[in-house]
């Protein structure tokens, strides 16, 4: 069995976030209490007593209101976190679990599928316990085989709401054998995303610059009113254009999503066999989605995870091919090393034996060679 999780934009009525807000609220209220007396309970008897959600229901009987579901996974939440605290493994460790504030925890709750329980109806609504429908954009019809996990509701800083859908499908060997002779290249391109083993370039869209323009716009009007402002609580107006440059931030985050989207599935369709650099994601990229420039840079990693499971899922292959393969400096045509083109600068190739091409195209033929060899070569083992 294989998870995807789709995350759709919802847009519920006031009286469904009212219930949002009151879920979020009585999710913060629950883990708060559970910890609370598992610290308590610590200090009385030297051990961390299990605690459930339902022991709170009588002293707080607004927790009877929300889905139960919401509250029991915030018991497996608080779990978690106590056994990454205490897990041996570094890469999991993490401190103490702290109190959630309601200033600044996210606002979100998970809610299981029992049977039927949480829905995609007729592709615009999205049914969740205790709540009902939510209209919701989905743009991303899941198969009939899929089944429904659990969702999980948010509600971002700008004020927007997502429902992330969790489902499940049995991961069954597609039937669809590829072409290994209808292939191309990538190579990263820093002032677009991408120059092919044909030549063409991945481009951003125009709008692209415009949001980026208002953007810089609004951040500046932001840090003047910061500037003013600085020892006082902060002003409605400050609130206002706080919400106005996050608004612009998702915008584009998404514009930028739908963009990536359209490239990969394009690609994913058209080609068999996708050969790329492996870049060093890290040092390109940096907390991803969300802030304006830093998601700029991130596009080609994004470009390529998107790739990467697009194509798993018709059976085709995405290669990559070691970073450290000088995929800018060989003649594609005969193999002639070019250490001059070690200069960035260079934007052509020229070689003694006739060839005159682009270095981005030329790079993105060597990738493509390289990843075709490592694909028979594979083959062969
Ligand atoms: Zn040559």
């Amino acid at each position: 069995m294989a998870n995807r999780a789709i995350k759709y934009r919802a847009y519920p009525t006031t009286k469904q976030s009212v219930m949002f807000a009151k879920t979020f609220g009585c999710c913060r209220k629950v883990y708060n209490l559970m910890l609370s007396d598992k610290i308590e309970g610590y200090k009385a008897t030297g051990k961390f007593p299990t605690v459930t959600p339902a022991k709170y229901k009588n002293d707080y009987p607004y927790l009877r209101e929300v889905d139960s579901l919401a509250l029991a996974n915030k018991q497996m939440d608080l779990q978690e976190a106590f056994h990454n605290t205490f897990s041996k493994s570094r890469k999991k460790k993490n401190g103490f679990p702290k109190f959630k504030s309601a200033k600044h925890s996210r606002k979100s709750y998970t809610t299981n599928n029992q049977k039927g329980t949480v829905a995609i109806i007729d592709n615009k609504c999205i049914k969740l316990p205790k709540i009902g429908k939510v209209k919701a954009v989905i743009h991303r019809v899941p198969d009939d085989s899929w089944t429904i996990k659990s969702a999980t509701v948010s509600q971002e800083s700008d004020g927007k709401y997502y429902i992330s859908v969790l489902f499940e499908f049995e991961n069954t060997v597609n039937p669809y054998v590829a072409d290994k002779t209808n292939a191309i290249g990538l190579d990263y391109a820093s002032d677009g995303l991408y120059v092919d083993s044909n030549g063409n370039t991945g481009t951003n869209h125009k709008y692209y610059r415009e949001s980026h323009n208002k953007l810089a716009k609004a951040q500046r009007k932001l840090s003047r009113m910061q500037g003013s402002k600085k020892h006082e609580v902060k002003s409605n107006n400050y609130i206002k254009q706080l919400r106005k440059v996050n608004k612009i931030h998702r915008h584009i985050a998404n514009q930028r999503l739908d963009n990536l989207h359209k490239m990969s599935t394009e690609i994913a369709n058209q080609y068999d066999v996708v050969c790329v650099e492996s870049l060093n994601m890290k040092a390109m990229s940096n907390k991803g989605f969300g802030n304006g420039k830093a998601t700029l840079d991130n596009g080609y990693g994004m470009l390529l995870s998107m790739l990467e499971y697009k194509l798993s899922d018709r059976n085709k292959y995405f290669i990559k091919v070691d970073k450290w393969f000088p995929s800018s400096q060989i003649c594609h045509c005969c193999g002639m090393l070019h250490p001059e083109m070690k200069n960035l600068a260079i934007r052509k190739m020229t070689c003694n034996c006739g060839l005159t091409i682009s270095r981005d195209q030329n790079a993105a033929i060597n990738i493509l060679k390289e990843g075709l060899r490592l694909l028979t070569e594979v083959a062969r083992n």
